[in-house]
């Protein structure tokens, strides 16, 4: 049921005037997301959901097995009185920060070595202070910890900053793959 069918002469007033076309769709459109509103159409039953969920799958599997959006599964959740569980992120990030400082014997083992070969650091490669005041360590780059070419000399503030982009590159990493 196009307009044309209703009005043969629509046709013509269409093309003289292209908005009438684009609010047409965004009434047609808006019916149907009230419609949606009213009814809750949902690609899954209550049953199917509550399975779903209650395998271990998160908000946004679920959503990608019926080809919908995670917000539609929250508002059927929310609507179904299904509870959430709460998002782990928190202990995820304590095991991939312990990961990501490895085994402490292989870590103090590596830093003898890095001691015993080149000396305790006295300057910082990355801001080249030599300020005999300052701390500094052997900072390992990229986690490659028994590896000696994957360690810098670093002051303690420039250790502590890289550590945290480090920290922050992983913490992405793990809410762009969630749980
Ligand atoms: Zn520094």
């Amino acid at each position: 049921m196009s307009d044309e069918a209703i009005n043969p002469t629509k046709e013509r007033s269409t093309t003289s005037s292209p908005a009438s076309a684009v609010d047409y769709d965004s009434w047609h459109r808006y019916v149907h997301r009230m419609s949606n509103q009213h009814t809750y159409s949902v690609p899954f039953s209550e049953e199917e959901l509550r399975r779903d969920y209650d395998s271990g799958m998160t908000q946004a599997e679920v959503a990608n097995k019926w080809g919908t959006t995670q917000k539609v599964v929250w508002r059927a959740m929310r609507r179904w009185g299904i509870p959430a569980r709460v998002a782990a992120k928190r202990d995820q990030w304590g095991e991939a920060n312990h990961m990501w400082k490895g085994d402490d014997a292989t870590y103090k083992a590596m830093h003898h070595r890095l001691t015993t070969r080149f000396g305790q650091p006295q300057r910082c490669d990355v801001c080249g202070t030599t300020d005999r005041r300052r701390s500094y360590d052997w900072a390992n780059l990229t986690g490659k910890i028994e590896d000696l070419e994957d360690y810098r000399r670093m002051c303690r503030s420039c250790h502590r900053k890289y550590d945290g982009k480090i920290n922050n590159i992983e913490c992405m990493r793990l809410a762009r793959d969630g749980d």
